[in-house]
């Protein structure tokens, strides 16, 4: 896999790799991207390919408007007028509105439902390469279910030997994937995965998940277990949030996320990766120490990444 600065130069190839119907990882604000073309069968099929994903996952749709020609479909009144408050507050950023789908999305990206996700992202260089080749869709470019890759090197060790092209961006500023917020037709929200919009789910609300919300996911190697009374066997690496949590607790090696959670969210992800790398024989992981804010959404991350561990 080559390494792309982010220049104009580097970008004009990036963009012509994607208008041929080839994937390149690209940077985004939330995390890393495998994107390809979205109204290109091609270019979705590779990405489904390079990352083991089952077509059951369907992807988002990277934009600059909601109004990109053929991504979102008619909207009803109502679902307009929420779908465009919404981006009018949240974009460009990290989150993802799920709508109609529009007459020139593939059944590939939507899994063949008849709504679709989209998203403008608000880094530079998926800015860059949505403006020069027309929407992208980009799921996360990791292998299937792994933790999601926060840096071009991240992408490197997970898709270095099947993906020829990342654009480094540098390090994500959010670090969780998007917020999925559903619009219905009367502009009623649901929300179905936290991430890096912090929004409240509703209290009492139904429980419904996006397709491809599998409860293992951002799944590391070893395994991953939470913090409690009793000490696991064997070494322990020590994922915390409180620095008085790390002075406690004996470990091979130790990931300090802190307590501001803003600043933890970024850093989660790389965390992981190295902890999941180090000589030790599980993970322990002190409990996310609220649910405010961003905290719903590191929560769940960590609580898919031990399941079934
Ligand atoms: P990723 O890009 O890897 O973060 O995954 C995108 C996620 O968006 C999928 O796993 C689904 O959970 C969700 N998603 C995409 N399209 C839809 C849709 N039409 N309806 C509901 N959820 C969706
Ligand atoms: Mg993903």
């Amino acid at each position: 896999m080559e390494v792309l600065a982010p220049t104009a130069d580097q970008l004009a190839r990036a963009a012509a790799r994607l208008r041929a119907g080839e994937v390149v990882a690209i940077p985004t604000e939330t995390v890393y991207g495998l994107a390809g073309a979205a109204f290109d069968e091609r270019a979705l099929a590779r990405i489904f390919a390079a990352k083991d994903r089952p077509t059951f996952d369907p992807l988002i749709v990277h934009v600059l408007e909601l109004d990109a020609p053929g991504v979102v479909g008619p909207l009803a009144p109502r679902q307009r007028a929420a779908a465009e408050r919404l981006a009018r507050a949240h974009w460009p950023g990290p989150l993802t509105l799920v709508l109609p789908r529009g007459p020139r999305v593939p059944d590939l990206a939507t899994a063949g439902l008849p709504t679709v996700a989209v998203r403008s992202p608000r880094h530079p260089v998926a800015r860059a390469l949505v403006a020069a080749v027309g929407p992208l869709a980009a799921p996360s470019a990791n292998r299937f279910g792994r933790i999601s890759p926060t840096s071009a090197a991240d992408v490197v060790a997970e898709l270095g030997d099947r993906v020829e092209l990342v654009v480094d961006g540098g390090p994500c500023a959010v670090g969780l994937e998007s917020t999925i917020v559903a619009v219905g037709e009367d502009g009623e929200l649901t929300l179905l995965r936290p991430g890096g919009v912090a929004v409240e789910a509703r209290p009492g609300g139904p429980e419904v998940r996006a397709p491809g919300m599998l409860p293992s996911h951002y799944a590391p190697h070893k395994p991953l277990v939470f913090l409690g009374a009793s000490a696991p066997a064997g070494r322990v690496a020590l994922l915390a949030f409180d620095p008085a949590t790390a002075a406690r607790v004996a470990a091979v090696r130790t990931e300090v996320l802190g307590l501001d959670l803003e600043a933890a969210a970024r850093r989660l992800f790389a965390a992981l990766r190295a902890l999941d790398a180090c000589d030790a024989d599980v993970i322990v992981a002190e409990p996310c120490p609220s649910r405010a804010g961003l905290g719903h959404a590191i929560a769940d991350r960590l609580e898919r990444a031990a399941h079934g561990k």
